[in-house]
């Protein structure tokens, strides 16, 4: 175990230089990266690496950064890799980012200064009562931040620092992986998991310090296309059967206390219409259905369509169609087949000096996807905090505790191989 007085300061200067760096990435663009300049950071970290002495680092076509920290022990331990995503929302502008470091925070709201109309208050950010005496860095009020996920890649490159000064921590070979595209949904399309190489992985990509995540939404979509019966409305009586309706009919129809985004937290799933689109002839609703469990998605789908059968009823010339399309599963199912890779983390995030908070995503996550494609990869903490939006924070302090974290986990991945 390393003592917290064995870690450098550094992690913050970092950070505050690559959030400097727009890195915003583009739905409307087919491209890979989706913009160009998300390359401007993959660049300057690959050759920080480099610099650092880890002489395969580089950035591909694609905008990923790969780079290898080799192993210093006799031990055969698996190849784990440590991963983050450069891009940021395109919800929010990353254009010229001011980052401010409040420090030694006191309590209260932080105004930001270029605009006090943005204000991180205390009542709606309830994790600001445990950052009393930290230094909070925010944006000046005009940009998001970038925290999510360039604390993250700060974190990453720090521990690899670490590791790299100080020889006589033992680990095994450790992979670096930074991804673009995240934030659409397309962060792990042209990721080289040959090239790569590693057995197991971590995003570094989640919120409050000493949280780990091996648990993910399920995901399908489900489609329903309605046919109605059309005629002239003059002459429409008693034969007029109106698609918009139906679908208005089903969409009325939803459960309302229960079973939707805005009634449900934590392992409760839902179903959410996310589109709606026709005529009198044919109407088509778009879902999306969420749950942690296979189970679960199957039973709201079964709710669905009863309730389109029972809207279907008072039209019985109508006819319906309802598509179901598999999006992405829980990574739970594969992680749990290695019970060590979240067992070891809880303890490295012990070692740091945090309490370890086992958690789930009501969403899905790079890791998911890389689950099944065969890395298994759970989510740890990076501290940012309400990212994709201008009041995003995170703080020293909770930086420094990830970078610790990192190389603790890659410690003890060494401790207990054969
Ligand atoms: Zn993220």
């Amino acid at each position: 175990m390393i003592p917290a007085s064995a870690f450098k300061h550094t992690v913050t200067e970092r950070f505050l230089r690559y959030v400097t760096i727009d890195t915003q990435s583009d739905p409307c663009s087919p491209t890979s990266p989706s913009s160009e300049k998300q390359k401007d950071l993959g660049r300057l970290l690959a050759a920080e690496l480099r610099e650092m002495g880890l002489t395969d680092a580089h950035l591909d076509q694609h905008g990923y950064v790969y780079a290898t920290i080799p192993a210093n022990t006799e031990r055969k331990v698996p190849v784990i890799c440590f991963c983050s995503h450069m891009d940021t929302s395109p919800d929010c502008t990353g254009r010229n980012v001011k980052p401010q470091i409040v420090r030694n925070y006191r309590g209260g709201d932080i105004v930001l200064p270029a605009d006090p109309s943005q204000v991180i208050r205390a009542a709606e950010h309830p994790a600001l009562s445990s950052q009393i005496g930290n230094d909070i860095i925010t944006t000046d009020g005009t940009t998001l931040l970038g925290a999510d996920n360039k604390a993250g890649v700060a974190e990453i490159m720090d521990a690899a620092q670490f590791l790299i000064d100080n020889p006589d921590v033992k680990h095994g070979t450790i992979k670096i992986l930074f991804t673009p595209d995240e934030e659409i949904g397309r962060g792990v399309d042209n990721v080289d998991l040959k090239k790569l190489g590693a057995n197991f992985a971590y995003t570094i990509d989640g919120e409050t310090a000493g949280h780990i995540e091996d648990e993910t939404f399920s995901a399908d979509g489900a489609t329903i296309t309605i046919e109605g019966v059309s005629t002239h409305p003059g002459f429409a009586k008693g034969k007029m059967e109106h698609a918009i309706k139906i679908a208005s009919a089903i969409v009325d129809r939803l459960p309302k206390d229960t079973c939707s985004p805005e009634t449900t937290e934590g392992k409760q799933g839902f179903l959410h219409p996310i589109a709606i689109s026709g005529a009198l002839e044919q109407a088509t609703l778009g879902f999306i259905v969420r749950d942690f469990t296979e189970n679960g998605l199957k039973e709201k789908e079964a709710l669905l369509e009863r309730i389109v059968n029972d809207v279907m009823k008072d039209y019985p010339r109508s006819t319906y169609r309802m598509e179901i399309q598999e999006q992405y599963r829980n990574m739970k199912e594969v992680i749990d087949r290695h019970p060590q890779i979240v067992e070891y983390a809880v303890e490295a995030i012990r070692r740091a000096g945090l309490r370890p908070v086992r958690g789930s995503i009501r969403g899905g996550t790079d890791g998911s996807r890389l689950s099944f494609m065969g890395l298994p990869c759970p989510n740890i903490f990076a501290g940012e905090h309400a990212f994709h939006s201008r009041l995003e924070w995170v703080s020293r302090q909770d930086m420094e505790k990830a970078v610790q974290t990192i190389v603790q986990l890659a410690m003890i991945w060494e401790e207990r191989a054969a």
